[in-house]
Parts: structure tokens; sequence; C-alpha cells
């Protein structure tokens, strides 16, 4: 479903012309140089080859024609393209959080600086989107990258995570002031050095990251810059992720040491079950400091535990 443009010759609108001959309608938007109307789809031809599939069989009607060229991604949409074209050469303080979607676990907030002379070295070291990477291998990178990176890593514990969400703190604030501190810790390191940009992987529009910082003592602005899949704009960022990911790993296993079994990540239905045997074997009271409360799991693990 959806809508599809294609560009075309002049011969090819002619065809499409006679093709949906029964279809035609008469009034014309300007420019246009036939429009129809199927009973599933609407379709414009455009002077300047442009040919507009438009409603619920817009993509199969504009397969019908070739690949379609543009499923009308806005360029503004693609992560990245309202950086400067340099970004990924530049030194920045890169920041990015992990743990906000499991269950189980801490959120973790790191923000670290990686400066023009250091990429060559985290290429080396196979610093990369760690969503292509396995928790070992993040974990031997990390070892690695925490030596020499200057760093701030925040972990937001459950206890306090529960106690922030029950006073009414979204997720996003929480995320929000975390970012901010573990980026203000990091300034203040490498001070009087000054990163050229500081990149967030957006987890929020910028407006409603800085409206969740309002009243804060130290907000840091200056060349912060946001985009979505961020880790694979910078390998600031990047590593950001993977000391994150390897704190938050640590963590699990601690929480696993702790339950005494092995506790899963994520919000799906072994965790309920692991949330079950965890108050079963343990009681209610020990729930918040595991677990983010609120999520949906909570009341599954009790129907579960039958509390
Ligand atoms: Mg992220």
């Amino acid at each position: 479903m959806g809508n599809s443009v294609l560009q075309k010759s002049p011969e090819e609108i002619k065809k499409m012309k006679e093709y949906y001959s029964k279809f035609l309608i008469d009034k014309l938007p300007p420019g246009s140089v036939f429009a129809a109307k199927t009973p599933s789809c609407a379709i414009t031809a455009y002077k300047s080859g442009k040919v507009l599939f438009q409603g619920k069989d817009g993509e199969t009607e504009a397969a019908r024609w070739g690949t379609a060229s543009a499923p009308a991604v806005k360029k503004k949409n693609v992560p990245g393209s309202h950086l400067p074209k340099n970004i990924g050469e530049i030194s920045i303080i890169g920041s990015d959080e992990v743990g906000t979607g499991d269950y189980f676990g801490p959120i973790t907030v790191v923000a670290a600086y990686v400066r023009r002379q250091d990429i060559p070295v985290l290429k080396e070291l196979g610093v990369q989107d760690s969503k292509n990477l396995k928790d070992d291998k993040i974990i031997e990178i990390a070892k690695q990258l925490v030596t020499f990176l200057p760093h701030s890593l925040l972990t937001l514990h459950n206890e306090k995570y529960n106690q922030m969400q029950t006073k009414g703190m979204s997720q996003g604030k929480m995320k929000a002031l975390l970012h901010n501190q573990a980026i203000h810790h990091v300034l203040e390191k490498i001070a009087p050095e000054k990163p050229e940009a500081i990149l967030i992987d957006e987890f929020a529009k910028e407006q409603i990251y800085y409206a969740h910082l309002k009243g804060q003592k130290k907000i840091i602005k200056e060349n912060v810059l946001f985009s979505t899949k961020a880790e694979g704009i910078h390998l600031g960022v990047a590593a950001a992720s993977m000391i994150a990911r390897y704190a938050f790993v640590r963590h699990f296993e601690n929480l696993s040491k702790r339950a005494g079994f092995t506790i899963p990540k994520g919000a799906g239905a072994a965790v309920d079950k692991a949330a079950a045997r965890l108050i079963l074997d343990k009681g209610m009271d020990v729930l918040p400091e595991f677990v983010k409360l609120h999520f949906a799991n909570t009341e599954k693990a009790k129907k579960i535990a039958r509390v």
C-alpha cells in the first residue's frame, strides 16, 4: 500500500494513457499530460515525465510499469542527511544509551570523545554499529575503548528508575537528563579542548530534548547535533553505544547472580517467566530492584506467579 512515483519517457507515458483509456478523467491538474482513476488508484502523468500513482494500489500499479524509482522518501528522512557532510571525520563527543526497552536491567548512557586522529584506531579495533555485533565481540572491543577514550558512563538502576517513573517522569526525560549530564562530564574531562560537534543518537526531537532539560543548571547546547541511527554516522556514537552495552551486560550478569538464574534480555515472554520465577523465589519486594515496573511484563509475571 502507498504512493509511488516513476520517471517515464513521453513514449511510455503515451502507452500508459492508452492502457488507462477507460479510466481517464477530464479534469487535469496543472502541468499534467493525463490523469486516470481506477477503482483503487489515481494515476497522474506530468510533462516533466513524472508519473504519480496514488491510493491503495499505488505501488502495485506502478510496478506494472517498471521498478518504482522513488517510493517518495523525502531527503530529510535519511538519517544524518541534515548534518555537515564531513560529520564522520571530525572530532566529536558521541552519546548513546542502552537498556531502555529491556524489562530487566538498568539504563546505561555513555558519552565518549573521539578525535579525528582516533578514527583509524577505532576502525582497526572493529568499532561499528553494535547492532551488527554479538555481545562477546562488543565487550572485547569496549574493554579496550575504555582504556583510552575520554568518556562518561551513567547507570540508572531500576530502583531509582521506578521511583522517578512513579513520580511521573517519562523515560524520555530521564534519558535527556542522563545524556546531558554524561556529555557535560566529558566536556569537563577534555577541557580546554573542545569537540568540533556533539552527536546524540536521537531518541527525541531536538525541541523535546531541550524541553526535558528545562530548569537544569547546566544545559549543553553548543554544537549539539541529533540524528537517528547515529552509530552509523560517526564512530564516536558507535563507541559510546558499545561501552554502554558493555556496562549493561555486566549489570545483567550481576543481576543473574543475585537472582540465582540467568535473566533474559528484552521484554518478551521469556522475561515474563523469569520475573514470575523471581517473584516466587524471592517475593514481590525484590522486583523494583530488578525490573522496570511499569512495563506490561509486571502484570503478566504476576499472573504466571499467581500473586
Ligand atoms: Mg540509541
